[in-house]
């Protein structure tokens, strides 16, 4: 059985589906228009690790896993006329760096990926519905939900309206009739993407994708939704309103599952704080996903997770251990103490101190759940004499360079590129990665 802490109930429950046969869960994904930072990473690796976790105990088609694609965002709005290019080149290369990035760390993509520029429809359809229930009015263009229309409002962040209002960071809007009520549908200006719709051209807010996209797909009530700790307040309260109003009081999801953040230092990874490590960059560096993941689970995932060298540097030593420990043995069965740790409430720490006791066929089909000791071993290790030799050629390039002798840093270069080996020369040197 395995229990889950549940935001919500704000404890561990035991985790009973609605239909074991087609179990439901939603993770709020990216908004695509820059690189995902190790932060970003981290409910990606979590809740592919749940995924895997729940098809080993309820069978491999039991689970229905969705992750949207938030790709209409004031943030991809300005990206794009930045660089003067219609929104979908930005949110298409970065949501192609997404899946490249993740795919990096081990995390198979979701059964659905739902974007929300195609989805405008369903959405408009639940604005529509919250206006006829009362939860919801037009201002000026804009479409706003009600908040002090829902006594539940508050049920998952619990926090008194003067916490709310602070909290939501509202700004001044006098079409508002409350300071706590938030937008679902805003007007766009000429030259700015939008759809037609009654309350005249405009976009949705932020909150109605995720409401309207699992209706659409799931249903009303889900098994579980996830994502980082920072969206329980306001993006899940406002789901959970958005959608229980929609609803007639029905609950959007039985489980909330939240991680926590990744630390630089003393403060969160953010993009706006500008202390952000991306996998991309650490992969640039030489490291491998599969040492990233590991440490991604190396702290239980409500926890908070420093993030440091040495933290990658064990991770890598562990995996080293883990490898020489499994051998080219094949998966054998998947030991009861590892599943019992993963069982609890993903207790990932548990799990890997488990698995540095196990061997052979037992620890590659144990390590098998945590998405790690996915290569052989002979590929692991010959990962690190081929990253050697890499490191030895780029020496020699640099010094070639230094000599003047640009054929041979070229030539250098080129064999490297007809091995799959992507040099890139920057400030503090060159990098490599593999094609
Ligand atoms: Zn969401």
């Amino acid at each position: 059985m395995i229990r889950l802490h549940d935001t919500l109930a704000r404890e561990k429950r035991p985790f009973v589906p609605l239909n074991p046969q087609r179990i439901t869960m939603y993770v709020c994904g990216p908004t695509v228009y820059g690189r995902a930072h190790i932060g970003n990473a981290r409910p990606a690796v979590v809740f592919d690790t749940l995924a895997r976790l729940i098809r080993h105990e309820f069978g491999q088609n039991s689970l229905i896993y969705a992750r949207n694609v938030t790709d209409v965002d004031d943030k991809i709005i300005a990206a794009s006329e930045k660089e003067g290019v219609d929104p979908s080149v930005i949110t298409e290369r970065y949501e192609r760096h997404y899946l490249e990035d993740m795919g990096a760390l081990g995390v198979a993509p979701p059964d659905i990926a739902p974007h929300a520029t195609q989805e405008i429809a369903p959405m408009v359809a639940m604005i529509e519905r919250l206006i006829e229930h009362g939860n919801a009015y037009e201002a000026q263009g804009h479409v706003l939900f009600s908040v002090p229309s829902d006594p539940n409002y508050g049920i998952l962040s619990k926090r008194d309206r003067e916490q709310m209002i602070a909290g939501a960071r509202v700004e001044v809007a006098p079409y508002k009739r409350d300071p706590s009520d938030f937008v679902l549908w805003k007007p766009s200006p000429e030259g700015v993407i939008g759809w037609d719709s009654r309350w005249g051209r405009g976009r949705p807010g932020w909150h109605i994708e995720c409401s309207a996209m699992i209706e659409r797909h799931f249903g009303e009530t889900i098994d579980v939704h996830g994502g980082g700790l920072d969206l329980i307040f306001p993006h899940h309260e406002n789901e959970i309103a958005q959608s229980r109003c929609a609803h007639g009081g029905l609950p959007l999801a039985r489980f909330w599952v939240h991680n926590g953040f990744v630390d630089m230092g003393a403060e969160k990874m953010s993009k706006s704080l500008g202390n952000i490590v991306t996998p991309a960059e650490l992969l640039a560096q030489g490291h491998r996903g599969q040492t990233l993941r590991l440490a991604l689970l190396s702290a239980h995932y409500r926890q908070p997770l420093p993030w440091t060298e040495t933290l990658v540097a064990q991770a890598k030593a562990t995996l080293d251990r883990l490898y020489r420990a499994a051998g080219d043995a094949p998966p054998g069965d998947v030991d009861e103490g590892v599943l019992d740790a993963l069982r609890d409430d993903l207790n990932t720490p548990l799990a890997l101190s488990r698995l540095s006791a196990l061997e052979g066929g037992s620890l590659k089909a144990s390590a098998a759940l945590l998405g790690l000791l996915a290569s052989s071993a002979d590929d692991w290790f010959q990962g690190d004499t081929d990253a050697a030799a890499v490191e030895a050629r780029i020496a020699e390039r640099a010094e070639a360079k230094k000599n003047r002798d640009f054929a041979a840093a070229d030539r250098i270069r080129d064999e490297l590129k007809a091995d799959g080996i992507i040099l890139e020369d920057g400030p503090g040197g060159t990098s490599w990665r593999r094609e």
